[in-house]
């Protein structure tokens, strides 16, 4: 019946928009980083994963990094990610804002993706700029840690994600928040919501008059302002609202 709603809400949308979290990449054998089985119940996220702790040290920061990195670039998109990639391609979102830094949305098809925490395919030298694939860099962990730039040898190479102590992306952040003031839907997936100012996405687009849906495997603390709510696994609650609306 909320499925139903859900769908009902989107057919009717012409500027919907999506924001994910690591929730839509768990089934892609991605762990996410809270709740059950989370990273951050192995690992204190300011030592690992806060600029800070990676400048002091950044052999320790890469350890970390090395399995998730193994894991994310070997994930494939689930069907979670393939049905939001059918629903813009319907023109029902305009466009998917992420969360997550492992580009399965652009793998599945996802035209306008937005990266609010940047992206993970990418390892930059904070000394002199110089960019690599993430896959060069993670096939030669076994034998450089930390990994050295290839054009000056430094040894700070960071992957282009937001790290906590760090800076949103700004131009990304104010394409968000503009689409989240004009969206008539805000589809809000798998994600905790308890990251700002990322969380402020949707919360900008109820108060700009959006109806909210929810799909989460648990509650969010932003259920109460939402229009439907779907507790349940991303993979499965998407390709049923696409396939309530006609798609396939
Ligand atoms: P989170 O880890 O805080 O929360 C994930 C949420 O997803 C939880 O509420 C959980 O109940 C839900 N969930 C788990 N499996 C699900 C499923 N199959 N279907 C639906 N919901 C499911 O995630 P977050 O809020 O995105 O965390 C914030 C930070 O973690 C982000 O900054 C993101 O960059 C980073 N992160 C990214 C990745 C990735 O790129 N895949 C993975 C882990 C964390
Ligand atoms: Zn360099």
């Amino acid at each position: 019946m909320t499925v139903r709603r859900a769908a009902e809400l989107l057919s009717a949308a012409s500027s919907g928009l999506a924001l994910t979290g690591a929730g839509i990449s768990a089934e892609s054998g991605i762990p996410t980083f809270r709740g059950e089985g989370g990273v951050w119940t192995k690992y204190d996220p300011v030592k690992v994963a806060s600029i800070d702790a990676f400048l002091q040290d950044p052999a320790a920061y890469w350890r970390v990094s090395k399995e998730r990195g193994g894991i994310a670039l070997a994930a494939r998109p689930n069907p979670g990610h393939y049905a939001l990639a059918a629903l813009e391609a319907a023109g029902r979102l305009a466009a998917i804002v992420t969360q997550n830094t492992d580009g399965l949305h652009q793998d599945s098809g996802g035209r306008r993706v937005i990266e609010v925490h940047g992206s993970g395919r990418t390892v930059e030298c904070l000394d002199c700029g110089a960019r690599e694939p993430r896959s060069d860099v993670q096939a030669r962990l076994d034998v450089e840690m930390p990994p050295r730039c290839t054009t000056c040898g430094s040894t700070v190479m960071k992957p282009t994600v937001v790290l906590f102590g760090e800076p949103m992306p700004v131009a990304a952040m104010q394409e968000a928040f503009a689409l989240a003031r004009e969206a008539d839907v805000m589809l809000v997936v798998g994600t905790s919501l308890v990251v700002h100012p990322a969380a402020d996405i949707p919360l900008a687009a109820v108060r700009s008059g959006a109806r909210l849906i929810v799909v989460n495997a648990e509650p969010t603390p932003f259920d109460s302002l939402a229009e439907v709510v779907i507790h349940g696994l991303s993979g499965e609650v998407l390709p049923e609202i696409v396939r309530l609306l006609g798609g396939r």
